[in-house]
């Protein structure tokens, strides 16, 4: 083996160890360069089409075009000509490239950058390079982001070089790396990283990650083949959060309770063919459906004629995360006609005035009357339901007053009773400011009329959806501040 030959030998020996080499035999013609097309094809495994009737080849490579020409000087990378200041041969099926000048148009356009002649000129090279990044990827995590790149090999942390720009660039700095930048840029970008861009240069390579937050804070480590990049943005996600917590604060839902039900017919009135339970049926519907219309969730404890326990519906109160519970009920009493009028009940635990005893008492009979488990309402302790209302007493009295205040200005002020204290047991333990509005009297003839007409119910509805929404205003500006 002559020795120029053994060197060669030794330096694609040598350059194979470090990357995937290829080459191609050179075709001297009159002192010029060639590589036949056929050739360069087999070795790049580039895509290509040949079009033998017009002369012609096209060559894909990553998005690129490159037309070549048979008897040609001249050919395309994408719409650019460029000029090879000697013709390609047309040599039946295959073409012969002047190579010196094609290589140095591929490298300018970046399409081969490891692509060269051996020093004898017999040959051309290709390195392919074992790339040792090629990819990386995205994961959230509660205090930001973090950009794992995975390699082959595990790089030093020390020499690896990570900066964040001020138009927000983070860029990585990597002494001995590869990057396969195609393979990069093929993968789908997500939020934060808005545009990737690579730098391979000879001894190492850069990556850049646009970022479309601002971290706090980033750090680097490298270890298990992979560079973990992470970014903090605590603040950012502090702000989220204070804005997810201030959600919570927002009245959305408003549970209805219809008083009485199925079984328990409430007050009634006329050999019990006015019951209590229909009115406070009909009108709760009626909230409702005001209420919903206003982009409200409501909660009804029931919407239909039955019988739910008491502690059942402080459960579905609780459960569905009410913000607003509103018991809706119709006041009777006995031997006094001409009482009538509105007024709104804040849970009181323990004292109740004299005069309300009576209203109070006929509201809680439920329990010994249909329930028969008045032991059941001994689990919540007084203690606990006496802390769950004193929570709320104040946005409870607020919404109470509230109430009162609309229904006044749509009926008649004189009819307004005021607000009242009392040991509800349907108004214990629900964990959301909470009120039990008796409408009215239907021992009382007009109002009577009233409650049963659908217009009154609508007009009393709506006055009660008006207090809803002003509390609910009210709530939100003071909290959302
Ligand atoms: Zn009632």
């Amino acid at each position: 083996m002559p020795i120029k030959q053994l060197f060669l030998c030794v330096f694609l020996l040598l350059s194979s160890l470090i990357s995937q080499s290829n080459h191609i035999q050179i075709i001297s013609i009159d002192n010029i360069s060639y590589i036949s097309l056929n050739e360069f094809i087999k070795t790049t495994n580039f895509k290509y089409k040949f079009f033998d009737d017009n002369n012609k080849a096209i060559i894909y490579h990553k998005k690129n075009r490159i037309v070549l020409s048979g008897n040609s000087s001249f050919f395309l990378i994408n719409d650019d000509v460029f000029h090879l200041y000697t013709n390609i041969i047309d040599n039946k099926n295959d073409f012969y490239i002047p190579v010196k000048s094609f290589i140095m148009h591929l490298k300018e356009n970046h399409l081969l950058d490891n692509i060269y002649l051996d020093s004898s000129e017999e040959l051309l090279i290709i390195d392919f390079p074992d790339y040792n990044i090629s990819n990386y990827f995205l994961s959230e995590r509660g205090n930001g982001f973090s950009i794992t790149l995975n390699s082959s090999k595990t790089f030093d942390e020390d020499l690896i070089a990570l900066w964040i720009t001020d138009n927000n660039w983070l860029s990585l700095s990597i002494p001995g790396a590869i990057i396969d930048t195609s393979s990069i840029a093929s993968i789908p970008l997500k939020s934060p990283i808005e545009e990737i861009k690579t730098v391979q240069m000879k001894n190492s390579a850069q990556i850049s990650f646009l970022l479309n937050i601002i971290p706090d804070d980033f750090e680097l480590s490298s270890y298990d083949n992979k560079m973990v990049i992470s970014l903090y943005t605590a603040q950012e996600l502090n702000a989220q959060k204070i804005k997810e917590e201030k959600k919570k604060y927002i009245i959305d839902t408003v549970v209805l309770d219809a008083g009485h039900g199925g079984k328990d017919p409430g007050a009634c009135v006329q050999s019990c063919s006015i019951q209590e339970k229909t009115i406070t049926l009909a009108v709760t519907k009626k909230i409702g459906e005001e209420l919903e219309k206003l982009g409200m969730k409501v909660i009804y404890t029931r919407q239909d004629d039955r019988f739910v326990p008491l502690n059942q519906r402080t459960h579905i109160a609780n459960s569905n995360d009410g913000d607003l519970f509103i018991s809706i009920h119709v006041n009777s009493i006995s031997n006094s006609p001409r009482t009538k009028g509105f007024e709104t009940y804040l849970l009181r635990i323990g004292k109740t005035d004299d005069a309300i005893k009576e209203v109070e008492k006929r509201e809680n009979s439920v329990i010994d009357k249909y329930e028969n488990s008045s032991l059941l309402y001994e689990k919540l302790s007084k203690i606990n339901a006496t802390i769950i209302q004193d929570a709320n007493a104040k946005q409870s009295a607020h919404l109470a007053n509230l109430i009162q205040q609309q229904l006044a200005i749509s009926t008649n002020d004189k009819l307004n009773r005021g607000v009242k204290q009392a040991g509800f047991q349907v108004l214990w333990g629900v964990a959301m400011p909470n009120v039990l509005v008796e409408l009215g009297f239907i021992t009382n003839k007009d109002e009577r009329k009233n409650l049963t007409s659908s217009k009154y119910q609508i007009k009393i509805a709506k006055s009660i959806v008006n207090a809803i929404m002003m509390y609910k205003q009210n709530y939100e500006q003071n909290i959302l501040k």
